[in-house]
């Protein structure tokens, strides 16, 4: 109803990609890390890094549905940490660059993001500044033709392997939301510091990290658009980034539901398969309704942003309803599960962990039930 055949041949080379370069690798990474230099790279000579971004710069000049095909696709992953690594390149810190960034950013960090040639990180978050990101501290001065940041970050995804961080900073101390810049700032300046490696519950193929900034000079060629509009280029990226968990997560809990589903079939409990137990079939049921319903309002979405409009409201709706959903869903089906969903070696245990970072990152839930409530008007 949504796609055709060619969105339909699309999605069956991603799957590929995901099936042979991705879920076989899954285990070794939520070990030690995966390698997105080297998957990054695979990935963008696919085309599948710069989907609705110019072909001048590499990308495939796509629209929102190819995106939100390529975002399910990457829900079928063996656990959120490497998604959640692919989607930081292409909808969190790339975004802004396209919509604001000069032809220099454009040619010299958009491209390169797109052809995997270089890992991108997003780096807003700061020690004590996370939901209320109108109160961070660090700062970029501009001084003889270089902005001076100091500063640090903290809780930045690809921070231990990024070139480049997109990054927010604060240009002045002029009250009100015209103090801010968005840089783009690469990792190799001398200054720049990852002061350590975070060790996590979750998204443990991702890496985390806390990043230090020692009077690095940004040349002043490398802030996207207005130096005094970076809050707002950066809300308006958030968007892109809010917007890329939905497709997966409507995937991600198809599939605990269709693994425990299995599971319950097999699972011989008081002299009957689990799966005959009405309470268990109805808690399921439940489920797929509810990520029916959000897989309705993330395709609702997509068409929203097909026709230009706002969709603020609707992504952070989603944003909210996925986080409550995945968590629900990853904890229920490890119920089921009984003793072997405790055990690491069952998928359903990783998508529990992972799962949660889903209604705290990019916006937690209850700053996305404010979003609602101020453009509700109460
Ligand atoms: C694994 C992981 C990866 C991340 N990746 C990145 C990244 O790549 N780049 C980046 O910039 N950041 C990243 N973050 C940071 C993330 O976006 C923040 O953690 C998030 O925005 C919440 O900020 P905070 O942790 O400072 O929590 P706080 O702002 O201290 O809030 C704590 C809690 O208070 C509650 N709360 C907040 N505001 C309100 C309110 N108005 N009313 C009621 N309750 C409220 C919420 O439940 C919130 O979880 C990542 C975080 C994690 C855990």
């Amino acid at each position: 109803m949504y796609f055709d055949e060619t969105h339909e041949a699309f999605r069956a080379s991603i799957r590929r990609f995901v099936d042979k370069e991705i879920n076989p690798y899954m285990d070794e990474w939520e070990e030690t890390t995966a390698p997105l230099h080297e998957l990054f790279k695979k990935m963008g000579d696919l085309g599948f890094l710069g989907i609705r971004y110019d072909p001048k710069y590499g990308g495939q000049g796509l629209d929102y549905w190819y995106e939100t095909v390529m975002l399910e696709e990457i829900g079928r992953i063996h656990g959120m940490g490497v998604s959640t690594a692919i989607a930081v390149q292409t909808n969190m810190a790339t975004p802004a660059i396209a919509a604001f960034g000069s032809e220099y950013l454009k040619e010299t960090y958009l491209k390169p993001a797109i052809t995997g040639d270089m890992v991108t990180a997003i780096a807003v978050t700061e020690p004590d500044a996370g939901s209320d990101v109108f109160a961070i501290k660090s700062k970029a001065i501009k001084k003889n033709g270089y902005y001076v940041l100091n500063g640090s970050k903290t809780y930045i995804t690809n921070g231990t392997q990024a070139d480049y961080l997109t990054l927010l900073a604060k240009t002045s101390d002029e009250p009100g939301y015209h103090s801010f810049g968005l840089f783009v700032v690469p990792t190799n300046l001398p200054g720049f510091h990852v002061s350590k490696k975070l060790d996590k519950l979750g998204l443990r193929s991702s890496d985390t990290a806390e990043l230090f900034f020692d009077n690095v000079k940004i040349p002043a060629e490398n802030v996207i658009g207005d130096d005094r509009e970076g809050f707002i280029c950066q809300m308006k990226q958030f968007q892109h980034e809010r917007f890329a968990v939905l497709p997966g997560t409507c995937v991600g809990v198809d599939n605990m539901i269709a693994m425990t589903v299995d599971y319950l079939r097999q699972r011989i409990v008081f002299g009957k398969p689990l799966i005959t137990k009405q309470v268990l079939r109805h808690r399921l049921a439940g489920w797929l309704m509810r990520n029916e319903a959000l897989r309705q309002l993330t395709y609702h979405i997509v068409k929203m942003k097909m026709e230009g409009l706002d969709a603020t409201k609707e992504v952070s709706m989603g944003k909210y309803l996925a986080g409550q959903l995945i968590s629900e869903v990853a904890g229920g089906c490890l119920q089921m599960y009984g003793g072997m969903g405790f055990m690491n070696e069952t998928l359903i245990s990783r998508y529990f962990r992972d799962a949660r970072i889903m209604s705290i990152g990019g916006g937690a839930d209850e700053v996305m039930l404010e979003i609602i409530a101020r453009l509700e008007g109460f």
